[in-house]
Order: C-alpha cells, then sequence, then structure tokens
C-alpha cells in the first residue's frame, strides 16, 4: 500500500460516487463506508423490452410492474413515493426499517441502498444559477468547472434553447432524447403562443436528464422502452451504483457494505476514527483515516454529525422544495394514438419568473402518462374507482402531469432537532415544519400561473395535488455554509467547524434550495469538495 492520505467516505449515493471518484483520482486511498441494501429480486427479471409491448404480451408484467406481493400498488394518498415502483422499493425499504424521524407529518424519505435515493431518481439535473449558487452558499466561478466535469461523468441530455438563459449554463450536453407526441404537440403550440406566454413570463423547453442520448463507455443510449421507472437498460439513466460499478475494479478503492455508521470521533494523535454497527452481526466496529467525507444524505449525515458532537436537542434549520402535481388534458390530443417509443423521464420543463428578476424561479417537469404512474393520481380523483379507471382509460394517450417545484430557504418554524434513543441507532430526528405564512399564498399563485400556461398551450388542468411536506425529497441547509466560525457550520473548502478532518459533501451544506432538483448540484459540490481537499494535500 501507498503512503497516500487515506479518506472514508460515508454512502455510495450522488454524493458520495462523485468526491470519492476524484480523491481516487488525485492518487489517494478510498474506504466507501455504507449501509448498501441491494434489489435482490427485480434487476434481472424485467425484460428489455417497450412497455406498451410487455403490456400486451407478456404474461407474467404484473410481477415485475405491480410486484410480486403486489408491493408497487400503494392505496395511501399521493405520497413521497408517488413514482417508487416495485423494483425500485429497495431504495428505500432498510430506511424505513432503521432510520427514525417523527413529528410534523413531514415526509422525510431517506435511503440506506447501494447508490442511495438516486437509484430511484427522477435523473433531472439543473445546474443552479450564479444567483441561486450565492444563496445556497456557493461560488458560481469555483463551481462552473465541476458542473462540466460531473456532466461529462455522468451524461446529460438536454439542449440550449428559450431555458438556458434561466436554467443556468452546462455547455456539455449530448443531444436532447426524442420527445413523445405530447410533448412534441405542446412544443409546438409553445412555438405559436411563445408571445402570449412571455408576457407571463413563462417559458417551455426540453429538460436537462442524466440520461443517455448517446453512448458513453460501456452505457448505452436509452433505448425509449418507457420502462425508465422500473429498469435501467444499458445503464443509459445515470444511478450513482454505475459509477460505483466502475470505482470497484480501481486499485486503491474498497467498498464495505452492511454497515450503519454512528459516529465519528478524533483522536489527539491525529486522523478521524468511524465508528458503524455491523448490520448482519449486531456487533459495533471502528475505522480510521486521514480524513472523512461525509455524504450520507442531508439528513443521514446531520444525524452522524449531530451525535458526535454531541448536540442532541439543538435545532438545525430545514430547507426543502415544497412541490405540487397538476394532472392535466391536452384536449386537443383526445383520441389520438400514443406514440410508440419515448422514455419515461420529463419530457419538458416549464420555468416560470413570477417577480421578474429571475430569482424566483418556479420551476415545472412535465411528465406524460406513463412517466408519473397515472394510476397512482387515480386515488386522487374525484370520482369513484371505477368511474375513475374508464375515464382514465380514454384520456391517457393525452395525459400530462405538471410536477412542480418551489424554492425554499431557511426559515425559524422549519427545523430539526435529535432526540437521545436508548442506543445511538434509535436516536430520533425530530421534525418541525412550519413554513411562513405568506409561503403558501405565493405557491398558490404559481399554480395559477402554471394552470392557465396551460390553457394557453392547449390542456385542461384538472386540480392541484399537494402530496405533502417533504415529498420533493430535496434536504438541505441542516450544517449551512457560512462565513463566520460557529459550530454545526462549514466552512467554504466544506470542513465541518471544530473538526480538524471531517467534510460535509451532500446536500446539508446548502442554504438555500432553488426550484429545482439538487442533485446535479450536490454532485459538483462533493466534487469540488474532494478536488480542492486532494490538492491541498498534494502541496503539503
Ligand atoms: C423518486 C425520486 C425522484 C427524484 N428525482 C430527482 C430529480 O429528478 N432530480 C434531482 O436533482 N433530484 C431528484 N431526487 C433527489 C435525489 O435522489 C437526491 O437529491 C440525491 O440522490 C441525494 O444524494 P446523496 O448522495 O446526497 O444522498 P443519498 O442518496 O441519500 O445517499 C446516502 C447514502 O448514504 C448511505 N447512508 C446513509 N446513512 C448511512 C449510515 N448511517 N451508515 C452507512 N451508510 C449510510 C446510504 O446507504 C446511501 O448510499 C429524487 C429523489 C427521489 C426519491
Amino acid at each position: 500500500m501507498s503512503e497516500a492520505p487515506t479518506f472514508i467516505v460515508v454512502g455510495s449515493g450522488a454524493s458520495a460516487v462523485v468526491a470519492a471518484a476524484r480523491v481516487l483520482d488525485a492518487g489517494h486511498r478510498v474506504l466507501m463506508l455504507d449501509s448498501g441494501d441491494v434489489d435482490d429480486r427485480y434487476s434481472q427479471r424485467i425484460p428489455q423490452r417497450p412497455f406498451a409491448t410487455l403490456r400486451q404480451e407478456d404474461a407474467s408484467q404484473h410481477e415485475y410492474l405491480l410486484g410480486h406481493a403486489a408491493e408497487g400498488i400503494d392505496l395511501g394518498g399521493t405520497g413521497p413515493l408517488a413514482q417508487a415502483t416495485a423494483p425500485r422499493r429497495f431504495v428505500f425499504r432498510r430506511a424505513l426499517q432503521l432510520l427514525r424521524t417523527s413529528g410534523d407529518s413531514f415526509a422525510a424519505v431517506e435511503s440506506l441502498a447501494r447508490g442511495g435515493l438516486a437509484e430511484a431518481w427522477g435523473a433531472g439535473a439543473f445546474p443552479f444559477t450564479d444567483h441561486e449558487l450565492r444563496q445556497a452558499g456557493l461560488d458560481a466561478g469555483e463551481m462552473a468547472p465541476h458542473y462540466e466535469a460531473v456532466a461529462r461523468q455522468i451524461g446529460i441530455s438536454g439542449a440550449d434553447d428559450d431555458l438556458a438563459p434561466w436554467r443556468g449554463a452546462l455547455a456539455a450536453l449530448q443531444p436532447p432524447l426524442a420527445l413523445d407526441h405530447n410533448a412534441a404537440a405542446l412544443l409546438a403550440s409553445y412555438e405559436r403562443r411563445k408571445q402570449q406566454l412571455a408576457r407571463m413570463n413563462v417559458r417551455l423547453g426540453r429538460p436537462l436528464l442524466a440520461v443517455l442520448s448517446e453512448g458513453l463507455g460501456e452505457r448505452r443510449a436509452n433505448p425509449l422502452h418507457g420502462l425508465d421507472f422500473w429498469s435501467n437498460a444499458g445503464a443509459s439513466v445515470f444511478r450513482p451504483s454505475v459509477l460505483l460499478d466502475t470505482l470497484m475494479g480501481r486499485p486503491g478503492f474498497e467498498y464495505r457494505s452492511q454497515l450503519l455508521v454512528t459516529h465519528f470521533d478524533e483522536p489527539a494523535s491525529g486522523g478521524v476514527r468511524v465508528n458503524a454497527t455491523d448490520l448482519q452481526h449486531g456487533s459495533r466496529i471502528s475505522f480510521t483515516a486521514d480524513h472523512l467525507l461525509l455524504c450520507a444524505g442531508a439528513l443521514g449525515s446531520t444525524r452522524i454529525v449531530l451525535r458526535s458532537t454531541g448536540h442532541y436537542d439543538q435545532p438545525v434549520p430545514l430547507v426543502c422544495n415544497e412541490h405540487a402535481y397538476i394532472p392535466s388534458v391536452r384536449w386537443r390530443g383526445l383520441g389520438a394514438a400514443a406514440s410508440g417509443r419515448s422514455h419515461a423521464l420529463a419530457q419538458l420543463t416549464v420555468l416560470m419568473d413570477p417577480t421578474g428578476d429571475q430569482q424566483h424561479l418556479v420551476q415545472a417537469q412535465i411528465y406524460s402518462f406513463t412517466g408519473m404512474l397515472l394510476a397512482r393520481l387515480l386515488k386522487d380523483s374525484p370520482l369513484g374507482l371505477r368511474d375513475s379507471l374508464s375515464i382514465f382509460q380514454a384520456l391517457a394517450s393525452s395525459f400530462v402531469i405538471l410536477g412542480v417545484q418551489h424554492e425554499d430557504v431557511a426559515s425559524p418554524g422549519k427545523h430539526l432537532v435529535l432526540r437521545r434513543g436508548p442506543v445511538p441507532e434509535e436516536d430520533v430526528l425530530e421534525i418541525r415544519w412550519r413554513p411562513d405564512a405568506s409561503v403558501q399564498a405565493v405557491q398558490d399563485a404559481a399554480h395559477r400561473g402554471f394552470c392557465e400556461a396551460m390553457r394557453v398551450l392547449g390542456c385542461w388542468p384538472l386540480r392541484v395535488v399537494r402530496p405533502g411536506a417533504g415529498s420533493s425529497v430535496h434536504y438541505a441547509g441542516m450544517l449551512p455554509f457560512a462565513d463566520e466560525n460557529r459550530p454545526l457550520t462549514l466552512d467554504r473548502s466544506g470542513r465541518l467547524r471544530e473538526t480538524r478532518s471531517v467534510y460535509v459533501c451532500d446536500g446539508a451544506g446548502l442554504n438555500y434550495l432553488p426550484a429545482k432538483g439538487p442533485t446535479l448540484t450536490l454532485m459538483a459540490n462533493a466534487r469540488r469538495i474532494a478536488c480542492e481537499l486532494a490538492q491541498s494535500l498534494c502541496k503539503r
């Protein structure tokens, strides 16, 4: 073994794999500690054929589309796991069993899976604008090269269209994926009514998706089977396990799973000790390294930090995008045949600029019916299930669903507190979520604006479905970047204050979440932290 400093990376999610790859590239050794639950049932089971063909021809389709135990049928409300098909349930399974949260009807969705939450993500890959990065505590100039490097590493398809000036810059793009029939019609309608929509401060364009339209290394372009919420043919959708698989073969990298990391400490003799519970044997085990990169997800890293630093019962901020669905019918398309081949992820992105200065953008992704699992919205229909079923079947090929995201920033009514349990594994993360009263009115106005824009585009918006706080699964703000030296904050390098060698590389550091999926930014920031740390070690 070389004498290069060692890094322990906790987690194998989007932030972790990018950070680990970067320190490994710099010649350092990496030990990745992970809970690492895997899908042992479905991954090899789903035929690589179009969704429509499977629906017509495969007599055992129910086994994977609905699940062996019909676990893909969720009769509760449209909540945070609205997109979690049976083959994706493993992403949440162990976290639901082992991690404890309570309070305020806030759905705190976490993952203890190999690859984390992005094994189930929708692959919407937005850069933040300069203004949004500043609000989040990040520097646009520092982030730009890391956005581009991550985009080249994971593969992002999209276009430079009307959204580009509002969306944030990204040069390393593959061509956009083919649109389905609904999206093509909406885009054509937008081109005709662009001026009217511009007066409403609304723009429409292609989404940026971490999905390949061209091969990248061993990975293949998306086959347009419409099965992206069930399987990942050719690894065309970036999922952290795709990058983890390549790390596994590299010298200097070691992956240990079946571990629940509980806390760290920094011995006076130097380095950092990471303590974990072996999930198979129940024993306690510790590991040492020169540096620790915490990438356990924003909530997971916060648990580990609060426990390690003894900050029980002390509130820390919580930032989370609120979101809503607006199911709509494209009435001009009623009765038209569905297009044969398409992917199931977001087809289009809508941006609205309610303040006219691009500083409080509201964003929506437009999905067609297979993508957002029309059946799940049946439950929200005002009609009975049987009536709704026949109506929804008739409307299916002209159905579009907007997934709306709202910005969020820390405020006094929204925080987390770690309460001590009988053993560290049973500590409870208590959540209080009371947004300022003005927030709901701003969001309602944006929903009305989106409904109006959909009418202009030739759609009937049916209703606004609010799946509840927390269900965007975009969390941040607990251990914020701060210039002043305060406990439970990060310095610009990502180092946790009051520690020598502990760095937080996931969303916990971001002070602000614009109305966008944060994951590309989490990856770019994790890469920035890992890169700066690796470089500073080389200079020593
Ligand atoms: C259905 C769905 C759709 C989404 N769509 C989008 C989207 O389109 N665009 C977007 O930007 N974002 C999206 N997201 C959010 C996105 O998935 C997350 O922002 C992102 O995956 C977070 O990555 P992370 O690496 O920071 O943390 P996580 O994904 O939470 O990974 C945490 C890792 O740490 C490990 N871990 C945690 N605690 C411990 C512990 N104590 N001990 C050992 N290991 C531990 C876990 O096993 C896991 O490997 C979506 C999420 C969901 C659920």
